[in-house]
């Protein structure tokens, strides 16, 4: 399997104070990758640098075999999507706008989207719920739709690396799943590679390949979901105990916890 990003000894900090260690990572193209840790470990920053939008203070960043430092503006929008964690949008844009905004990397200069930008946008909305509210405006919705409006941009840029920053955080459940389970199919359809930034573990045991978890800027553990999300790596580094096991009903592996063993 091919590497969509290779990690090679990153530093990076701010104003002199270090966020990321001598990080080295593989994230595996095609695979929907879950990165979790505790608040402050690193995951935005982390997602930050593999998105371009920092730059490590050592170390190299490579995406799909070329370091991302070579890339052009627009050949990386047309290469990576990332859904912040933070998100406001400057202007009262309708929820269409915001949406049709994740096709401007290809939309040539001076020209309106096609056809086709709008089949994108339309099919984005459609998988969010979000058609019945395409003409509200975004500075009128609850937390949870304007995260199914980012969301929806982020399908609607097509691209082959997704980066997602905590995506389900504000949705309810149902959206929650449906969110993921479109991510899901993107990489195991159109092998498009997916890495999410998220703090249930139980969405993560469920939907992710591999999983890596994240302590104080460096990676504690990597690996498939049956792995890595064991009691002892959940207790070193989120500090609670948990009980893993099979889940005949949800299908996938899960995670219950308690803070005393
Ligand atoms: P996570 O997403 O895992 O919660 P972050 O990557 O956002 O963590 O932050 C890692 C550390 O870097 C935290 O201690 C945070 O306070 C600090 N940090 C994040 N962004 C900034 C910033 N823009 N300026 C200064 N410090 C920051
Ligand atoms: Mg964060």
């Amino acid at each position: 399997m091919a590497e969509a990003y290779t990690l090679r000894n990153i530093h990076f900090g701010y104003n002199g104070k270090t966020v990321i260690t001598g990080l080295d990572l593989n994230i595996t193209e095609g695979k929907l990758t879950a990165i979790v840790g505790p608040n402050g470990s690193g995951k935005s920053t982390l997602l930050d640098l593999m998105a371009g939008y920092r730059e490590p203070q050592s170390g190299s960043v490579e995406l799909l075999g070329r370091n991302i430092r070579n890339y052009g503006q627009l050949e990386l929008s047309r290469t990576t999507a990332m859904a912040p964690q933070e998100f406001g949008f400057k202007f009262p844009f309708t929820v269409c706008e915001a949406v049709l905004m994740g096709r401007h990397p290809h939309v040539p200069r001076f020209s309106a989207p096609s056809k086709q930008d709008r089949a994108h946008a339309d099919a984005a909305l459609k998988i969010m719920d979000l058609t019945p509210l395409a003409s509200r405006s975004v500075a009128a919705l609850s937390g949870g739709e304007r995260q199914r409006t980012v969301i929806a941009r982020t399908l609607a840029q097509q691209t082959p690396v997704i980066l997602l920053d905590e995506p389900t955080s504000s949705m309810d459940i149902r959206h929650a799943l449906v969110a993921l389970r479109e991510f899901r199919r993107l990489a195991v359809e159109k092998k498009h590679t997916v890495v999410a930034v998220l703090h249930d573990l139980n969405l993560a045991a469920s939907f992710a390949d591999e999983i890596v978890l994240l302590r104080n800027g460096d990676v504690h553990a990597t690996g498939a979901v049956k792995e890595t999300l064991t009691p002892d790596n959940v207790r070193a580094v989120f500090g609670v105990h948990c009980n893993v096991r099979w889940d005949d009903f949800a299908n996938h592996l899960s995670v219950s916890y308690r803070l005393e063993p």
